[in-house]
């Protein structure tokens, strides 16, 4: 049996026993649906320059450039639907009474598959924020970010509206943080996954090696590993294929 396989068929066996299950989602998950990742090949980094159109500086330099490309990015987000991926973790979702995914994509995607149990940690690009009060707005169905850049808050006063994004020196939004490691603190889950992300990231991986020392079976989903002796299980290869692989492997009998 290759490595990957009796991995899987390990990760099979501790998912039907478990009761709780913890997610942690990056860029690679949406790969399949067609969103580009951030560091790897054709990822949107190594055509843009992050610190002008993900930064604080950038935005105050220049908010419309950073509306064009947030727009831009929507639009084939839009496009995108979720794959068999986000379909698996949003049917952990229903089965699991204790669950949570924790989320660096920005494209809504896990909500758009079905979850429910959902913690956005970078933000959503389905938001914009006033510069001034802070107040969130859906947009298409609240504001209009496209006609006018950059779009005014309905606020008023001069007030814009910007991503409701984290941006590259911001930190993360202390109700997120706080939804996650209030779930790591009721400790009713055994096994975690890291599901496409380079985890590059000083939070993740701080998670990921708390969870591994406290005993929590972690599975890597991802072609290009990276987690190496944090993981108990390494599922190398594209998520969309290897989590429906799993789920029947666990749970054969289910339709
Ligand atoms: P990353 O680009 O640094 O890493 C992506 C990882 O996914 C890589 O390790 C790659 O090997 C892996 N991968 C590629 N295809 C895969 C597949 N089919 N199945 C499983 N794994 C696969 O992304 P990151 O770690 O999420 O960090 C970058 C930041 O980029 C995030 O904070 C996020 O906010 C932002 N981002 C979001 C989206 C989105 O919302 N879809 C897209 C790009 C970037």
């Amino acid at each position: 049996m290759s490595g990957v396989e009796e991995d899987l068929r390990r990760t099979a066996d501790q998912l039907r026993r478990a009761t709780g299950v913890f997610v942690l989602t990056g860029a690679g998950i949406s790969a399949e649906s067609g969103v580009p990742t951030f560091r790897g090949a054709g990822g949107l980094w190594r055509r843009f320059r992050a610190e002008d159109l993900a930064s604080p500086e950038g935005f105050a330099r220049d908010p419309a450039l950073v509306w064009e490309w947030y727009n831009e990015r929507r639009r084939a987000m839009r496009e995108a639907r979720p794959n068999a991926a986000h379909r698996t973790l949003a049917r952990w979702d229903e089965r699991f009474s204790d669950f949570l995914i924790a989320t660096q994509n920005i494209d809504g995607l896990h909500q758009r598959g079905g979850a429910r149990r959902v913690v956005e940690l970078h933000g959503s690009i389905w938001r914009a924020r006033c510069t001034k009060t802070g107040k969130l707005f859906r947009i298409d169905e609240e504001v209009d970010v496209e006609s006018t850049l950059p779009p005014p808050s309905p606020a008023g006063g001069g007030a814009i509206l910007r991503p409701d994004i984290v941006w590259f020196g911001e930190t993360l939004p202390p109700q997120a943080v706080a939804q996650v490691e209030r779930f790591f603190d009721e400790e009713r889950f055994q096994i975690a996954f890291v599901i496409g992300t380079s985890a590059a990231i000083g939070y993740i991986q701080v998670w990921i090696y708390t969870l591994a020392r406290a005993g929590v079976f972690v599975v890597e989903v991802n072609p290009d590993p990276c987690l190496g002796g944090a993981a108990s299980a390494t599922l190398a290869g594209p998520a969309g294929e290897l989590l429906p692989r799993l789920d029947s492997l666990a749970w054969p009998c289910a339709e």
